[in-house]
């Protein structure tokens, strides 16, 4: 609210023009302004009028100055000079001079026209206003003015965005009111008061101020001391924002805590590598690592200097070979610490393309992952239960070896063990004995080998050998008995003595190939050949046998077919008391006519049956059969002949054999006791007491029990106490050898005897010739079965034959 608006204004007295000069009186209480009737009248003005109506007619270069004059004044008492220009009135264009002393709020004294100074003063204004004009249209750069007692004479547009404080409200305020936090306004008074009254400079330099919301603001701020047109010092402020460089600056600053943090947590550390000057930067991450306290700068030495220095000179060159080249370059570099070998991984880019010599990177702690990747390349390499390495790593080594083995022109051998019979071991003492026992076979074996060799678990119980570097096959001989013999000694399974034997296949590059995998698969095949040959024997690969390995494949094929398309059928051969050749029984013999390949031996089909399992419904089908020809038989009035069924090693592996065998029984309503199981010593072998609960189980049926093949085994008389054996049938080897061999002859006879004294019956096997039956008799064998009495034929030609009876084909 104004004087004149409330209508107490004066009117405005006449001007007479001329020189001028009056008195004038300001109450800064109620803001009201007065002046003589001369005063007033120059300047178009009541004789008494707000403050403001007096500001209007001051040049605007001057108004604030003026007002904080006079404001200054009132407020802190004093004397007052000022001059200024007038632009409104009568007297418009003049220049005068104010000055006046200040009491308790009023400020009064006079004005004069000054006439002989106005060219003057208006072209120092004219330079002011250039100045200040040059300022007005800096955007960026925010220049105040204050006079004497820091009160804003000059505000730009910079200033309003920098502090928001608009022109009007800041002209004629404290500087240390608009701008400066509370604590530091007496810092800068002090400066201020020292540059005004003793020239001491205030320097340039970075300052937190404060905008009109209250809020913080950064500045470089700058300041010059210019005195005006009449001599009065007046300090101009030059500040630059540095908001956005502080935000930057805070940004980048906590881009690199939070690279810090990442470094932490990733393993990673960064560097900084400036190839003209040679130094480097490196964060704490990396010094640590190295050996160093924290981050640091230097040279490449000093940040190697800690470590070993055949590992410095490693670093040194893999890092020369980094300068040497300008992209981005990834490098990995290990070192020892302590017992522990510690991988990194450096990468390298530059940092302009333009400044291939400025590098910066990264250093990643790769140990970790490094190990764990050892880890599983150890579970992928290695044997859990051996500790030996695994086919995986056989197969590499293997092409490795080959490779030099081609350049070098030396032979190598592959080699694969079986441990013959180890199922049982499993079977008989648990796996944890067998596991045990796998693990010593493996200490053997490498203790056998030569330093360059390999040992390897090929599988369950198969083993590799990889013998490089081999003259001749005469020395892989030697090896392969070598090998063999490891086995002579019995292991020891906590109190039990074990015997083991092994078999062993060979294959030789280049003879057998240079493929890692056919090397490996002929040594199978010819592990596979020397099993078949029986125990503890070696064979070395040769070509026929692949064919051999091929055919055993097709044949398990077709076998597999064979039961359905009625492929199998049983032969019978009679047995017979050879004191009167009367017909005693007869052996079931397993047939196999094959469309494709003809009529297979059983001896060669028997053990694929074996291998492949097939032989458990193939063995059912032989008991089902072998009961129907006895209720043929005994239907046609034979009760008292016998029929021998061949039962497999494995059937007893089988569940249910008893029930099995009960039930055939049952279903043809034959006389137990006409039945023959024929079971081979191995069966008896090596076993626990589940075979001899299964060998009474059938006992207890009624049937009878012969050991075949007998005296080809391992089998000693004493244990045959232990089982319910009723029949020995005495190997067809030995029987051919009667009167030729005395060995024989003593066997058959020892045989005999002892199953006299033993209440068995003996049957001889493969007798051929009529000496051979005479001489058996001699020797106390009571029945005989072979070609001199009957060769093996159809169930229904041998009852037509032997019986008179039309038996129904089987
Ligand atoms: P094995 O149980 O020892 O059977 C006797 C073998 O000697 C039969 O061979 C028979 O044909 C043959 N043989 C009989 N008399 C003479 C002779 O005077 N001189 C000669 N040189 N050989 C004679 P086969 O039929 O080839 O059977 C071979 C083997 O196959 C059998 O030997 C037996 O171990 C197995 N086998 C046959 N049938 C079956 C079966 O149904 N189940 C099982 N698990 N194995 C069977
Ligand atoms: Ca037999
Ligand atoms: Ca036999």
């Amino acid at each position: 609210m104004t004087l004149s608006s409330l209508g107490l204004a004066s009117p405005v007295p006449e001007w007479r023009g001329g020189g001028f000069a009056g008195a004038w009186r300001f109450d800064s209480g109620r803001g009201e302004w007065t002046a003589d009737a001369d005063v007033a009248g120059a300047m178009g003005l009541p004789t008494r009028c707000a403050l403001r109506d007096v500001l209007a007619v001051i040049d605007p270069a001057d108004r604030a100055r003026v007002r904080s004059a006079l404001e200054g004044a009132a407020l802190s008492g004093g004397r007052l000079h000022r001059r200024f220009k007038l632009v409104g009135g009568p007297a418009a264009g003049s220049w005068v001079r104010l000055s006046g002393l200040s009491e308790g709020g009023i400020v009064s004294g006079a004005l004069i026209d000054l006439p002989g100074e106005g060219q003057r003063m208006d072209s120092w204004r004219d330079a002011e206003q250039r100045f200040r004009h040059a300022f007005d249209q800096t955007p960026t750069t925010a220049v105040q003015g204050y006079d004497r007692q820091r009160r804003v004479i000059y505000w730009n547009a910079a200033s309003e965005a920098l502090y928001g404080w608009r022109r009007d409200e800041a002209l004629g305020r404290l500087l240390e009111e608009l701008i400066i936090p509370p604590p530091m306004r007496a810092e800068v008074i002090r400066p201020h008061t020292a540059w005004v009254e003793h020239d001491q400079a205030i320097p340039a330099g970075e300052l937190e101020l404060q905008r009109k919301d209250g809020s913080p603001v950064p500045v470089f701020s700058s300041h010059v001391l210019l005195r005006n047109g009449w001599g009065e010092p007046e300090m101009y402020c030059i500040d630059v924002d540095l908001r956005e460089q502080r935000q930057a600056m805070n940004e980048g600053l906590q881009r690199e805590q939070r690279l810090q943090l990442l470094s932490q947590v990733s393993h990673a550390g960064w560097w900084e590598w400036d190839g003209v000057s040679q130094r480097l930067r490196w964060s704490s991450e990396i010094g640590r690592w190295l050996g160093l306290t924290a981050g640091g700068e230097g040279s490449l030495r000093t940040l190697l200097a800690r470590l070993e220095p055949s590992t410095r000179e490693q670093w040194l060159t893999s890092l020369g070979r980094l300068h040497a080249n300008g992209g981005a370059v990834d490098l990995e570099l290990h070192h020892r610490q302590g017992d522990r070998e510690r991988h990194y991984l450096l990468h390298a880019e530059p940092v302009d393309p333009e400044l291939p010599t400025r590098r910066v990177g990264t250093l990643l702690d790769i140990t970790e992952s490094k190990e764990a990747a050892s880890r599983i390349d150890r579970l992928a390499h290695f044997d859990a239960t051996t500790g030996l390495p695994n086919r995986v790593l056989m197969r590499e080594r293997l092409a490795e070896a080959l490779a030099r083995g081609q350049r070098e022109g030396a032979k190598l051998v592959v080699g694969a063990i079986g441990l013959d019979q180890f199922r049982l071991v499993n079977e008989s003492f648990g796996m944890a004995a067998g596991d045990a026992l796998l693990s010593a076979c493996a200490q053997r074996l490498e203790g056998r080998l030569r330093a360059q060799d390999l040992v390897v678990r090929l599988s369950g119980d198969q083993f590799g050998v990889l013998m490089a570097g081999m003259a001749s096959e005469a020395e892989a001989e030697t090896l392969a008995q070598k090998l063999l013999a490891t086995f002579d000694q019995p292991f020891t399974l906590g109190e039990q003595e074990i015997f083991l034997t092994a078999s062993l296949g060979l294959a030789v590059s280049p003879d057998d190939g240079h493929e890692p995998e056919a090397l490996l698969q002929h040594a199978e095949t010819a592990l596979h050949r020397a099993k078949e040959q029986g125990r503890g024997h070696h064979q070395f690969f040769r070509s026929e046998m692949n064919q051999r390995s091929l055919e055993r494949v097709q044949l398990i094929n077709r076998l597999r077919r064979a039961l359905e398309g009625q492929e199998l059928s049983l032969h019978v051969q009679p047995q017979v008391l050879l004191s009167s050749g009367q017909l005693k029984g007869a052996e079931a013999l397993l047939r196999w006519q094959s469309p494709q390949f003809g009529a297979v031996p059983p001896d060669r089909f028997i053990p694929l049956a074996e291998d492949s399992g097939l032989i458990e419904p193939i063995g059912d089908w032989v008991l089902a059969r072998s009961c129907d020809i006895l209720r043929d038989w005994q239907a046609a009035g034979h009760s008292q002949l016998t029929l021998s069924a061949n039962l497999s090693a494995r059937q007893f592996r089988g569940r249910h054999l008893v029930d099995k065998v009960a039930a055939e029984i049952e279903r043809c309503a034959i006389s137990p006791s006409s039945l023959v199981l024929e079971v081979t010593e191995s069966v008896l072998l090596d076993r626990d007491g589940r075979t001899r609960d299964l060998l009474f189980g059938l006992k207890d049926l009624g049937l009878r029990l012969a050991i075949d093949d007998f005296g080809t085994g391992y089998s000693s008389l004493s244990y045959l106490r232990r089982f319910p054996v009723d029949i020995l049938k005495i190997d067809r080897a030995f029987v051919r050898d009667l009167g030729q061999d005395a060995d024989a002859d003593a066997l058959v006879r020892a045989i005999a005897s002892m199953a006299q004294a033993l209440k068995l019956t003996v049957v001889a096997e493969g007798v051929e010739t009529a000496e051979q039956a005479a001489l058996l008799k001699a020797l106390d064998c009571e029945f005989g079965q072979g070609w001199l009495f009957g060769r093996p034929v159809p169930s229904h030609e041998f009852g037509q034959r032997f019986l008179g009876v039309d038996a129904p084909a089987s």
